[in-house]
């Protein structure tokens, strides 16, 4: 039986100030039946540890290095990441993709080397309006996973997928349950053919998932939770996502 997981995406927002009462918020509507994590700015990592320890609710970061270390200046190792408690990172993130130029490749580098230090990649595919309308979205997601579990071999098991439409992202546009279910499914069967423990695998739906549409999402039966963004900033709406999840 998997166990939902509702991942908070902060991007580049947050203060000492705006996290702590985010973090406060999100502790005193505990206890979660899904597994709640948040993925926070690298510098403020080492505070969210010290908020979230011994609570039950995980923690991780938005991106790390391919490499293990060396002269990489600005990047930051899954090592260092596991340092600091983190329980996930994410890996491939559209605004990566689109703005950082990260191949399907570099991806799954990156996938490889979060597992390689016991840090969980939250791998991110999806297609953009574009690639939707010109129906391309099975084989572009096919292609990003793919890669993936190429690279990382037997481990692909430990993965978690999330599927986050670009056009959905920060956009208000949410993918229609059935739409997001679609993807999931085929997502799933790849999986499948990949690995025994594909039934495990927690798929996570991203794009402006809302307490108002979480639960027509999250009852879909290959969608085992979500990865939120702008809604995970305020404490009041990401809780309900998170009760939503179940
Ligand atoms: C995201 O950044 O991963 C995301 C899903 O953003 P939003 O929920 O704001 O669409």
């Amino acid at each position: 039986m998997r166990r939902n997981l509702v991942v908070g995406n902060w991007k580049m927002h947050g203060s000492h100030v705006a996290n702590a009462e985010l973090l406060a918020g999100i502790l005193e509507s505990k206890p979660y039946l899904a597994d709640v994590a948040v993925c926070a700015p690298f510098p403020y990592l080492s505070e969210v540890a010290v908020a979230l320890t011994g609570s039950g609710v995980y923690w991780g970061a938005q991106d790390c290095s391919a490499h293990e270390q060396g002269a990489y200046t600005g990047e930051v190792s899954a090592g260092m990441l596991h340092e600091f408690g983190c329980r996930y990172v994410i890996v491939g993130h559209s605004e990566r993709r689109a703005y950082h130029a990260e191949s399907d490749q570099l991806v799954a580098d990156k996938a490889k080397a979060a597992l390689a230090r016991g840090v969980t990649p939250i791998v991110c595919v999806g297609e953009t309006l574009a690639q939707r309308e010109a129906g391309e979205t099975e084989p572009v997601v096919k292609r990003q996973l793919s890669a993936v579990i190429h690279t990382v071999g037997h481990c692909i098991g430990e993965i978690v997928v999330a599927y986050e439409p670009v056009w959905a992202i920060g956009t208000g546009k949410t993918a229609t349950p059935e739409q997001a279910q679609q993807v999931h499914a085929l997502l799933r069967a790849q999986l499948h053919a990949a690995t025994p423990h594909s039934g495990d695998m927690r798929l996570l739906y991203g794009g402006s998932v809302k307490a108002d549409n979480a639960v027509s999402l999250f009852s879909q039966p290959d969608i085992d939770g979500g990865l939120i963004g702008g809604a995970s900033l305020k404490a009041a709406e990401f809780t309900s996502i998170c009760r939503a999840a179940h």
